[in-house]
């Protein structure tokens, strides 16, 4: 049985579908708890634990840094510490909101860290805590989920596109839409891969293919669901968020293809099947 925390989120919902898996939603273990989740491991026994929960709200996270912190920071400290006692595999998931976003190249997984707001900081938190730990784990830093599940950019754009003739979509930040079954497939493919191969620990990139600005992205979203919405390309500073986000999100996910054979799937194909998915 392979544990996961997580079982309402974008990618935890894949995850706990799978027959494999035991998925613990907030009741079953709350991440503002981190000794409940270490004690939820403990008692569980898994063969491997994927963390598939995280504080995601990336604005409010401005004004929740400390709750942020233990949720994205405390809590995978405290469930890497339980799986190496056990001597199992940890699959934790990270962001690619971890970089500063500058430059045009893709980032590679051991390039400088440097987070430009509170959500990025916990997240590298949680990442900096794993590694110390020093178990047999995986941190895999995907970049901007979607699915039919939750709330994400593809579903308020398909939201927005049946209301309005034109929106107006940044086209400055630049990065990999992933299908958060994608996500699931690959923790899962990973998870295997470190029960077999401990050395195989470390920090992967995936994400969907091809890098695109968030812009093309909302254009393809409304041409696959044939809505007639226009894209009015705007940059960054006319879309005043409360947190900063970085602006080149592209992440090399090469030494993610070498070491388990996952390559980058695309984001279209992922976009047509949440399409399938939301119509039912
Ligand atoms: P979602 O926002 O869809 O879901 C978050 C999940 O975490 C929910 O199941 C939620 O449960 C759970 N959760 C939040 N707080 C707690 C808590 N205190 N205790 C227990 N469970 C909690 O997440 P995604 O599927 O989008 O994200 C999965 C991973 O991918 C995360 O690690 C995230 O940081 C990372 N990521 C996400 C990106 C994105 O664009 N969304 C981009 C890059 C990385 P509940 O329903 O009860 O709130």
């Amino acid at each position: 049985m392979i544990l996961v925390f997580g079982k309402t989120g974008q990618v935890a919902t894949t995850l706990a579908s799978n027959g494999r898996v035991q998925a613990l939603d907030r009741q079953a273990a709350d991440l503002s708890d981190p000794h409940a989740c270490a004690a939820a491991i403990a008692s569980a026994a898994p063969k491997a634990i994927i963390n598939a929960a995280a504080y995601t709200a990336v604005d409010k996270a401005e004004a929740e840094e400390r709750l942020a912190t233990i949720v994205n920071g405390d809590a995978p400290a405290a469930m890497a510490k339980a799986a190496a006692n056990l001597g199992v595999p940890f699959v934790h998931i990270s962001t690619d909101y971890v970089f500063d976003g500058s430059g045009r190249a893709p980032w590679g997984p051991d390039d400088a860290t440097g987070p430009v707001g509170a959500y990025g900081r916990s997240k590298l938190a949680g990442e900096e805590a794993v590694r110390a730990v020093g178990g047999t784990h995986a941190i895999l830093r995907t970049s901007w989920v979607f699915s039919g599940t939750g709330g994400n950019f593809a579903k308020t754009m398909l939201r927005l596109g049946l209301e309005r003739e034109e929106i107006g979509v940044v086209d400055d930040q630049i990065g990999g839409p992933t299908y958060a079954p994608d996500i699931a497939a690959a923790c899962l493919t990973i998870a295997d891969a470190l029960i077999k191969d401990p050395d195989k620990s470390g920090t992967y990139h995936f994400t969907g293919f091809d890098d695109v600005a968030w812009a093309d992205f909302a254009a393809q979203i409304f041409k696959e669901a044939g809505l007639k919405c226009q894209v009015n390309r705007i940059g960054t500073e006319d879309y005043p968020t409360p947190a900063a986000r970085p602006l080149n999100s592209r992440l090399d996910c090469s030494s993610t293809e070498a070491a388990f054979g996952i390559a980058r799937p695309t984001w279209l194909s992922g976009l047509r099947s949440m399409l399938a998915e939301m119509r039912g």
